[in-house]
């Protein structure tokens, strides 16, 4: 192996110093699924979902490594010929010599980790857990020491969910319109509980399904909770409950600003190993809705 040229093996050494895979949820699958660890990577693609448009840009690209936030399989598979989608993924990495590595709730749990991407995105200040300041929950369990680290691990498991400080207080109005442009776009956009003058100052956000956490971000005195899939009952229950909006984004979207930081922290910290990768981050919009006619 020539000095400098990085491995997967490599890749995902650093990559689980920022997300251990201890730190996942018993029921997730994260880490390596397509692949082989010794291949050598010169360049990295990073992705919200391995669909198989992504899975080909990829490929198109020259990426030896795909890092998605989503698994590409999280129940039994029995195949994987090319009449399923995940099938084709598989195939299409493996002709192309491109491996697939998941970090998933392991990187939701981390600091800095989805949402604190998130919570910059929406320019908040002052970021703290959102499940218990301090208090790290459940879900987080102590990651499998290293294997000779070269850096100090800088992430710290916090939980789901941040919640921090818009720099002056906004309309909700204002609020959503910040968020829409602080997001990539999606058919859905930005739908928010309401009222549009309903001042918002103190900000929770959770990427990808949050809505449990509205009762959380209330009691972090939160006057928003930024989050995705929120579902008719669930949402009118946890707004009758609670002093809380809130604003629902496409999943995708929501968990999008996290791949820009996840590219940076692999390449500064394969860096400090004295290997180097290009990284790029897919723009291909994997959110499902692709469609919206506004109602009158
Ligand atoms: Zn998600």
């Amino acid at each position: 192996m020539n000095a400098g040229l990085a491995t997967v093996r490599d890749c995902i050494a650093v990559l689980e110093e920022s997300y251990p895979p201890g730190w996942a949820q018993s029921w997730d699958a994260v880490g390596l699924a397509v692949g082989d660890p010794d291949a050598a990577v010169t360049a990295v693609h990073l992705a919200v979902d391995p669909t198989p448009e992504v899975a080909a840009e990829a490929v198109a690209g020259g990426a030896g490594l795909l890092i998605t936030h989503h698994p590409l399989f999280l129940r039994g598979v029995h195949g994987v010929a090319e009449t399923t989608p995940g099938g084709r993924v598989v195939a299409n990495l493996v002709r192309g010599g491109a491996a697939l590595y998941t970090a998933h709730t392991n990187a939701d749990v981390a600091d800095p980790g989805v949402s604190d991407a998130l919570a910059a995105a929406l320019g908040l200040r002052d970021l703290r857990a959102l499940a218990g300041a301090d208090s790290e929950p459940a879900v987080c369990v102590a990651p499998v020491a290293p294997v000779a680290p070269v850096a100090p691990v800088a992430t710290v498991c916090r939980g789901l969910g941040r919640v921090g400080e818009l720099s002056a207080p906004e309309p909700l109005g204002e609020f959503c319109a910040r968020v829409a442009r602080a997001l990539p776009s999606t058919a859905g956009g930005v739908r928010a509980t309401g009222p549009a003058d309903r001042l918002v100052r103190r900000v929770a956000v959770c990427g990808g399904s949050g809505g449990e956490l509205a009762g959380a971000a209330a009691a972090a005195g939160a006057d928003v909770l930024v989050t995705a899939d929120g579902r008719h009952h669930h949402v009118l229950d946890a707004v009758g409950a609670f002093p809380v909006a809130i604003v629902d984004v496409a999943h995708w979207a929501s968990e999008w600003p996290w791949l820009a930081v996840a590219a940076a922290r692999l390449r500064r910290d394969l860096r400090a190993r004295g290997r180097t990768v290009s990284t790029s981050v897919s723009a291909i919009v994997t959110d499902p809705w692709r469609l919206h006619a506004p109602s009158r």
